[in-house]
């Protein structure tokens, strides 16, 4: 049994099959051949190994030719190894007797023969990595073609992964996806964010460990804490199962909140609204009794699609949010592509920092037709509903100002053709970067609403990339530079009496909703699954003592102090609930 500890990003328990994708993509689930099926299968198997020997005999020829014998001798051990009489016989055993899948056979063995040399405390352990080269290559030339995509995963399997993209988590197909875990990510990747909104328990940044397991193992999951457990015990098995089973009693006992207020003990309605990044998702968001949706990311469209939406993508999308939500608010936030949110891999050389890049608004005002698309879209939705429209990433007014003024021609088009829309309809920013914050009095006097995205707002302010596992530690929400403009930008909108809410994944933890509260917020927008939760903690506490919490939390400066007092107020609040 192996127990590894990363970032919790999506909370449940799950038990299920491994499904490995090391660095280079390869699936290799558990699958058995058929008996009448045997000889076709070792042709492939003994294919593979003659197209391995072939790759290898070329490098080593290169190689000789350049560097000399000495450094070709590294491929004749190679040689050696993959031509070996008994891993041979092992592999043509295990799939004549096992019927085992030649790619399974070959990574469920040579991963065996790879630990025995890794558990040898000397300089042969190096000889590990020889051997998972052969099973790369191996498996490189049994996949071929066949190499399938995850969407095309079609048995309950947990997925354990080299990185996985957050348009690959957009893809993923819930029925059979129970979870997954990644060497690769941080605690504000769109990827934990993805896995939130599908509900998928996730845990990123372990490291490597994809050596240590094979495919069809079983292994465990733990959202919660941040846990994967490779080659779990019966014991463990049994204790999991049990928390699962405790978790889903717990959830059924918060469902029945759905149709009380989000009210504090003293009377103060908060609004809670959803986040959602595909329409599908506003059902989860209304069965827990949504006051509406705070954020829609609407650049999931663009993700999880082979073409460029048309506008009538754009409509159907948003009336079927629309038209689900019974007159209350649905906020739209137009594009915000690029940063993590690629539609194409790009080179380096091509954008070195994207994230301080060619992404969000800024990509919009320089697509004007595919900018211009969403907002008709969005303006005629607003013809059937309370729809609002939002724009992310504004660091300068003059931005605001001019996507203002694209909207403003695109309600003359549409005006010109009598195609209906609202008017009147809602303008608001994101505040998500330290400028917006600072700039925000001068902001609020030309928006309707504002939303602060704590998610980038933390990456902005601290200097932290928000997908890096290796800063994950400072990448948080208790800094108190981040609270302090989080004040800061809710003041300014209370003081102009104009409507803030917080969309970051900050507003979804049960750790942040006294401080939030206590700094003045009325409106959180969090994740379908966190609604009931936050709606318990509003109505466990009340306004006095969340502006105590508040009052506190502004007299500390550091993350750590304010990280401790925050988990003792959540740990107080649970046992009051409880009790
Ligand atoms: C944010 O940055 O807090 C936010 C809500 O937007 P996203 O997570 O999509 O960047
Ligand atoms: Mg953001």
């Amino acid at each position: 049994m192996l127990k590894l500890q990363g970032i919790a990003v999506s909370s449940g328990v799950t038990i299920g099959e491994a499904l490995v994708l090391d660095s280079e993509g390869f699936r290799i689930p558990r699958r058995f051949v058929a008996r009448s099926a045997v000889d076709t299968e070792l042709q492939r198997l003994s294919n593979a190994i003659a197209e391995s020997t072939a790759e290898i005999k070329k490098n080593r020829d290169a190689v000789r030719g350049e560097l000399g014998e000495q450094y070709a001798a590294i491929f004749d051990a190679h040689l050696a190894m993959l031509n070996d009489q008994r891993l041979q016989e092992e592999l043509t055993s295990a799939v004549r007797e096992r019927n085992w899948w030649p790619e399974y056979a070959v990574s469920r063995t040579l991963r065996r023969y790879a630990k025995v040399f890794q558990n040898l405390d000397n300089h042969i352990a190096q000889r590990a990595h020889d051997i998972y080269d052969i099973e790369k290559s191996l498996l490189r030339n049994l996949l071929g073609q066949r190499r399938e995509t995850l969407a095309a995963i079609s048995e309950p399997v947990v997925i354990l992964a080299h990185n996985l993209t957050p348009s690959e988590t957009a893809n993923l197909d819930r029925r059979f996806v129970k979870g997954f875990a990644t060497e690769l990510g941080g605690p504000g990747s769109h990827t934990a964010i993805v896995a939130e909104g599908l509900e998928i328990p996730a845990v990123v940044g372990i490291g490597p460990f994809l050596a240590d397991v094979s495919g069809g193992e079983p292994v465990i999951l733990d959202g919660n804490q941040g846990v994967v457990i490779l080659q779990p015990d019966e014991e463990t098995i049994a204790r999991y199962r049990l928390e699962a089973e405790v978790a889903e009693t717990v959830a059924a006992s918060l469902g029945q909140l759905r149709d009380l207020p989000a009210e504090t003990t003293d009377g103060v309605r908060v609004q809670i609204r959803g986040n959602i990044e595909f329409p599908e998702e506003v059902e989860q968001c209304m069965r827990r009794g949504s006051d509406g949706i705070g954020l829609y990311r609407t650049e999931f469209l663009y993700l999880t699609s082979q073409h460029e939406p048309s506008e009538e993508d754009h409509y159907r999308a948003y009336r079927k949010v629309i038209d689900a939500i019974d007159g209350k608010p649905m906020v739209v936030r137009t594009l915000d592509l690029g940063s993590d949110k690629m539609l194409t891999e790009k080179s380096p050389e091509e954008e070195r920092n994207p994230c301080l890049g060619l992404r969000s608004i800024r990509l919009s005002l320089r697509q004007l037709p595919m900018f211009r698309t969403q907002l008709r879209a969005i303006l005629r939705a607003s013809a059937h509903g309370d729809v609002r429209v939002m724009f992310p990433l504004v660091s300068t007014i003059l931005e605001l100002r001019q996507a203002r003024l694209v909207l403003a021609d695109v309600m003359e088009d549409l005006a010109e053709h009598d195609i209906d829309f609202n008017p009147k309809l809602k303008i608001g920013i994101m505040v998500e970067t330290p400028a917006a914050a600072m700039m925000l009095d001068a902001f609020i006097e030309e928006v309707d609403f504002v939303s602060v995205g704590t998610n980038d707002l933390i990456q902005y302010t601290l200097a932290v990339d928000r997908g890096n596992k290796d800063v994950a530690d400072l990448y948080s929400a208790c800094d108190p530079a981040v609270i302090r403009l989080l004040k800061r930008s809710l003041d300014i909108a209370d003081d102009a009496g104009v409507s803030a809410s917080v969309c970051g994944q900050m507003s979804g933890s049960v750790m942040y909703t006294q401080l939030l509260l206590g700094l003045g917020l009325r409106e959180l927008s969090v994740p379908a699954a966190a609604i009931p939760e936050i709606k318990q903690a509003v109505r466990s506490v009340s306004i006095a003592d969340c502006q105590a919490v508040a009052k506190r939390v502004l007299e500390m400066n550091s993350a750590r102090d304010v990280k401790a007092f925050l988990r003792d107020q959540k740990r107080r609040l649970l046992a009051e609930t409880v009790a």
